[in-house]
C-alpha cells in the first residue's frame, strides 16, 4: 500500500495549531501544511489581551509560535508552504489527496483551518495604492512607516480601534473613518480610541476613492457623506482599511459546500464538512464569533472527529471472525504511519498475533 497520512491540517492559525496538538497527543503524526505566512492574522497582532491563560496579555506572534512549539512537542510535523489544491476521495474512508504545486500528499482525513483574510473596500485606487503606496490592510505591519503623517482607519469594529490605537503611537493625527453613526466595536476598544487625543471620528462616511498624489503614492481620499451625500477630499498619508474579514476557502471551492460568503459549510455543532474524512475549523467556517480562542476550541474539535472518523473507518475493516479481539482501528494506525515514527508495540502487536 502506498504510503499515506492519517491526517494532514491545512493552515495554521489557533484553529490549525490546536488540531495539530490534538492529534499530535492522538499519536497521529499530524502534517501541518502551514503556509508561507504561518501564524495567521494573530502574527500580525500586538498585544493580545483576551487569550485566557495569560494574566498580562501576550504578543500575538509570540502566542503562535507557543502554539506552534506545543504541537510540535508531541509530533506535529511542519511543511511551511501553500496547499494548492485538494482532490477528495471518491469514497467514504479513502485517501484524500492534497496538493503543494506539483507535490502530492495522500491523507485519510483532511482538517481544513486556512482562517480569513482581509476584506478589501472595492473602491478606485485601492488597489493601486496598496504594497507600500499609502494603503494597507495591518497597522501593526506598516505604521512606523508613517511616524508624524496623517493617517486614516476605515472601519467601526475592534479591528478598526485597534489598529487606530497601535497608529496613534506613530500618526500626527488618525482619522476613523466610519460609515454609520454606531459602532460594532465592544465599549471598552471605542473608550480606550476616544481617550486618544490624535484621534478623530469622521461618520457616517464612507471612501468613493484614494486619490494618488504627484509622487504617484496615496495624498488624499475622496469622501461622501452616508446620509447627506455631501462629498469632501480629506489629506492623508496613509489609509488603513480595517473593514472585516474573508475566508480563505479558493481551494476548497467546488469541494466541499460553502455558505453564499464562502465560509465552510460543517454539520450542527460538529467540524464535519459535505465530505467525508474532510473537517473544518476556525475563521474559515466561524462568521459569529472569530476569536483566537473560539478557533482553538475549534481546532481541538476538528482534531477528535477526524480521531473518530479514523476509528470509524478502519482501511481494513475487522473481520466478523475477529470481533472482540481489540481496537483493529487503532492497530491500523500504527501499521500504516509515515516512515521514521517510532512503531508503539502495544496496538501493533496485538494486530500480528491475532
Ligand atoms: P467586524 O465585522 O466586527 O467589523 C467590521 C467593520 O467594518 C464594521 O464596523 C463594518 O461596518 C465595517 N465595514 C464592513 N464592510 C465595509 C465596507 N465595505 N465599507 C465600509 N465599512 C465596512 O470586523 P473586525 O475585524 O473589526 O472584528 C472581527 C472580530 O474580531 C470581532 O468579533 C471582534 O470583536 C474581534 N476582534 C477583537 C479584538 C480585541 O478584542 N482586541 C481586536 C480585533 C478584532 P458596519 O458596522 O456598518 O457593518
Amino acid at each position: 500500500m502506498a504510503e499515506h497520512e492519517q491526517v494532514i491540517i491545512i493552515g495554521s492559525g489557533p484553529a490549525g495549531y490546536t488540531a495539530a496538538l490534538y492529534a499530535a497527543r492522538a499519536d497521529l503524526s499530524p502534517l501541518v501544511i502551514e503556509g508561507f505566512m504561518w501564524g495567521g492574522l494573530l502574527q500580525q497582532t500586538t498585544e493580545v489581551e483576551n487569550y485566557p491563560g495569560f494574566t498580562e496579555g501576550i504578543m500575538g506572534p509570540q502566542l503562535m509560535q507557543i502554539m506552534r512549539d506545543q504541537a510540535e512537542r508531541f509530533g506535529a510535523r511542519f511543511l511551511t508552504d501553500n496547499a494548492t489544491r485538494i482532490e477528495p476521495a471518491s469514497e467514504e474512508g479513502g485517501l484524500h489527496t492534497v496538493w503543494v504545486d506539483d507535490e502530492s500528499f495522500e491523507a485519510r482525513t483532511v482538517i481544513l483551518a486556512m482562517g480569513a483574510e482581509h476584506k478589501k473596500l472595492g473602491v478606485p485606487g485601492e488597489d493601486e495604492l496598496a504594497n507600500g503606496r499609502g494603503v494597507s490592510y495591518c497597522a501593526t505591519c506598516d505604521a512606523a512607516f508613517y511616524k508624524d503623517r496623517e493617517t486614516v482607519i476605515v472601519g467601526g469594529g475592534d479591528s478598526a480601534m485597534e489598529e487606530a490605537i497601535f497608529l496613534a503611537k506613530f500618526s500626527s493625527k488618525v482619522t476613523i473613518v466610519h460609515r454609520r453613526d454606531e459602532f460594532r466595536a465592544s465599549q471598552i476598544m471605542l473608550d480606550r480610541a476616544r481617550a486618544m487625543d490624535n484621534i478623530e471620528f469622521m461618520t457616517p462616511y464612507v471612501v468613493e476613492e484614494f486619490i494618488a498624489a504627484e509622487n504617484g503614492a496615496l495624498g488624499s481620499a475622496r469622501l461622501r457623506n452616508a446620509e447627506s451625500g455631501e462629498q469632501r477630499e480629506i489629506p492623508m498619508s496613509g489609509a488603513f482599511v480595517a473593514v472585516g474579514h474573508e475566508p480563505q476557502s479558493e481551494i476548497v471551492a467546488g469541494v466541499v459546500d460553502a455558505d453564499a460568503d464562502g465560509y465552510v459549510a460543517v454539520d450542527g455543532r460538529s467540524t464535519r464538512t459535505s465530505v467525508p474524512g474532510v473537517f473544518a475549523a476556525g475563521d474559515l467556517v466561524d462568521h459569529t464569533y472569530r476569536q483566537a480562542v473560539t478557533a482553538a476550541g475549534s481546532g481541538c474539535q476538528a482534531a477528535l472527529d477526524a480521531e473518530w472518523y479514523l476509528r470509524d473507518n478502519p482501511l481494513v475493516p475487522t473481520p466478523a471472525a475477529l470481533e472482540g479481539t481489540g481496537d483493529l482501528a487503532q492497530d491500523q494506525w500504527f501499521h500504516h504511519e509515515p516512515a521514521g515514527r517510532p512503531q508503539p508495540a502495544g496496538g501493533a502487536q496485538r494486530a500480528r498475533s491475532s
